[in-house]
């Protein structure tokens, strides 16, 4: 046996498929001429071939979800693209080409010229107008180009590129994707993320080794291909892919299904996302918008402060994939463990640093309005103690406002996530129009822990808890809704203690989106609420600890459940913890 061989590429639509590696049979490109004598009857096969394959995406598009469907669309207005019509034209009409040909060489040369543009989004629509032409060229020539997989048989589909509608019409057969070329930001991968269905892109040249068959695992998390795999590792992935599998088909039967505690009291539950893979991911499981966009993580590598188009750049394909549902866009978090090559050795972090760097603020406030026009967007400032960097940031977008023309500016929150910043909630709250909870930045602060040194934060000690309780306090005072957007959020033994503290939003990562909502759909408020107050009382961590873990292995076996694919029974049996 050859010894497993690891492809790398770029993660495109996060899962995890294993199976055989398959290929769709090429399209033979026709090569004879044309009779001069027949070439307006060739021209007008050319023609219905363009027109049909724009009807059958016209169709594909109906029935997909509207976002999908209007990517899918987009090739209908390109099958009658004048530019691309003239072209199919010269080839049968001037040099005799057949139809499927001259359709093949009318896309790609159009796909070319698109993509040597340079601009990252249109080079995304390259692989579109392709897709496109195959599926008119198989028209043209009678030969359907969607051959089916093989029967029953779980495969990788391997390909150089595909378009939106390709990946919207695999057969179920197809478990994931790997592309030689093409990119995350391609109409393919969102297709892909809304579809759920693992792609990598990118992974080069050495794709073409990889022959029909062959056992290959692939990993959209990670963006790589391990082509015969050890057997160990073809069995975890494969059982990986299985519990995916099954949390995703609970997470889609259940997105209906509102966060609202067993005694009807609504929790929003929100994603956090850097990537639109994460929103993605996160609406499918029934997020209601983005509670935290940590915009930093999109300039890791920058060598300079980013530029008013490179923040739109970055915000224009997330805002794009969450559609109607409100977003909350953090501006730059940079410092500590987040600092890019050009601010290494700085000592301050987040809103600070942002301030006392005001043309970079606001080329980000500027990205940030022209963003938010038409949809639902809130900013939210990391690092926030004292409610002066508040009215400084204000004063900074209603100018940055002005300059844009808008009439108004989205609202502004603050985040809390030091002790000085929940010693000043009431205050902070006043000034802000909503406050978000940074539990991870504000465990490590109250405790004086070092965040990243691995050992298990203890958010549940009572110091911290005190500073949440408090923080709610204060934005409820003022009127003001919170979030807690750090991993408290999804953690089973924060998840009861923050409902009960009365806590409205909860923000957490795509993959627990469907199990927080879930483990709200659980908990009694009426409990959770003494469950918080009695936890407030407690000397040490080690006494929450003992005072939540029952509700929390409640909630952990929503989870097991999840794992051993089980049906449950509707909650009765749930959270009869001490009252
Ligand atoms: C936090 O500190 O809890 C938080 C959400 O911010 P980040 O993890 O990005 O520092
Ligand atoms: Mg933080």
């Amino acid at each position: 046996m050859m010894p497993s061989r690891l492809l790398a590429g770029h993660p495109a639509a996060p899962g995890i498929a294993v199976g055989g590696a398959w290929r769709r049979p090429e399209q033979d490109r026709a090569t004879h001429v044309v009779a001069a004598a027949d070439r307006q009857a060739e021209h007008r096969r050319a023609q219905t071939a363009l027109e049909l394959a724009g009807t059958e995406l016209n169709e594909l598009a109906d029935r997909l979800p509207a976002d999908e469907g209007e990517i899918v669309r987009a090739g209908v207005l390109m099958a009658g693209d004048p530019a691309l019509l003239a072209t199919v034209e010269e080839a049968v009409m001037v040099r005799g080409a057949p139809a499927s040909a001259a359709i093949l060489e009318a896309s790609d040369a159009y796909a070319d010229a698109i993509a040597r543009l340079g601009d990252e989004m249109l080079a995304a629509r390259a692989d579109d107008v392709r897709s496109l032409g195959r599926r008119a060229a198989a028209h043209a020539t009678a030969a359907p180009d969607r051959a089916e997989g093989p029967a029953d048989e779980p495969v990788i589909l391997i390909a150089d590129d595909l378009g939106p509608a390709d990946v919207a019409e695999l057969p179920s057969t197809v478990l994931g994707v790997a592309l030689l070329g093409s990119a995350p930001t391609a109409h393919a991968a969102i297709v892909a993320r809304s579809l759920g269905l693992p792609l990598v892109t990118g992974i080069g040249p050495e794709l073409l080794d990889v022959i029909d068959g062959t056992p290959v695992a692939l990993d959209g998390d990670a963006g790589s291909l391990v082509v015969e795999p050890e057997p160990e590792l073809a069995r975890t992935m494969a059982e990986e892919m299985r519990a995916r599998q099954r949390a995703t088909a609970r997470d889609d039967a259940e997105r209906e299904l509102p966060a609202r505690t067993r005694d009807g009291h609504d929790v929003t539950v929100l994603v956090n996302v850097a990537g639109s893979a994460e929103v993605a991911v996160g609406l499918r499981a029934g997020a209601e918008g983005i509670g935290l966009l940590r915009t930093e993580l999109g300039f890791m590598e920058a060598r300079a402060w980013p530029t008013e188009a490179e923040h739109l750049a970055m915000l224009e394909p997330i805002l794009a994939a969450l559609g109607p549902h409100p977003a909350t866009v953090r501006v730059l978090d940079f410092g500590a463990d987040k600092a890019p090559p050009f601010l290494r050795g700085t000592s301050l972090r987040g809103i600070t640093l942002l301030l006392g760097e005001p043309a970079a603020f606001a080329a980000q406030l500027r990205a940030i309005l022209r963003a938010a026009r038409g949809r639902d967007v809130r900013i939210l400032l990391p690092l926030v103690d004292d409610p002066a960097q508040l009215l400084a940031t204000r004063e900074l977008l209603v100018e940055c406002a002005r300059e844009l023309g808008d009439a108004g500016s989205p609202p502004l929150g603050a985040m809390v996530e030091t002790p000085r910043a929940a010693a000043a909630a009431s205050a902070l709250a006043a000034v802000a129009d909503f406050l978000s909870i940074g539990t991870n930045d504000l465990t490590a602060a109250t405790l004086g822990a070092d965040r990243f040194s691995g050992a298990a934060a203890r958010t549940y000690d009572p110091r911290v808890l005190a500073h949440i309780a408090a923080s709610v306090a204060g934005a409820h005072a003022a009127g003001r809704r919170i979030e807690v957007c750090g991993e408290a959020a999804s953690d089973p033994m924060l998840v009861p203690l923050l409902v009960g503290f009365g806590v409205d939003e909860l923000s957490a990562g795509a993959a627990r989106v469907g199990v927080v909502r879930r483990w709200v759909r659980r908990l009694s408020h009426d409990q959770v609420r003494r469950l918080g107050s009695e936890a407030l009382t407690m000397r040490g961590a080690e006494q929450v600890e003992s005072l939540v873990e029952p509700v929390a292995r409640e909630l952990r076996s929503v989870d097991v459940d999840d794992a051993l694919g089980e049906d449950l029974d509707g909650g009765g049996r749930l959270l009869a913890f001490g009252t």
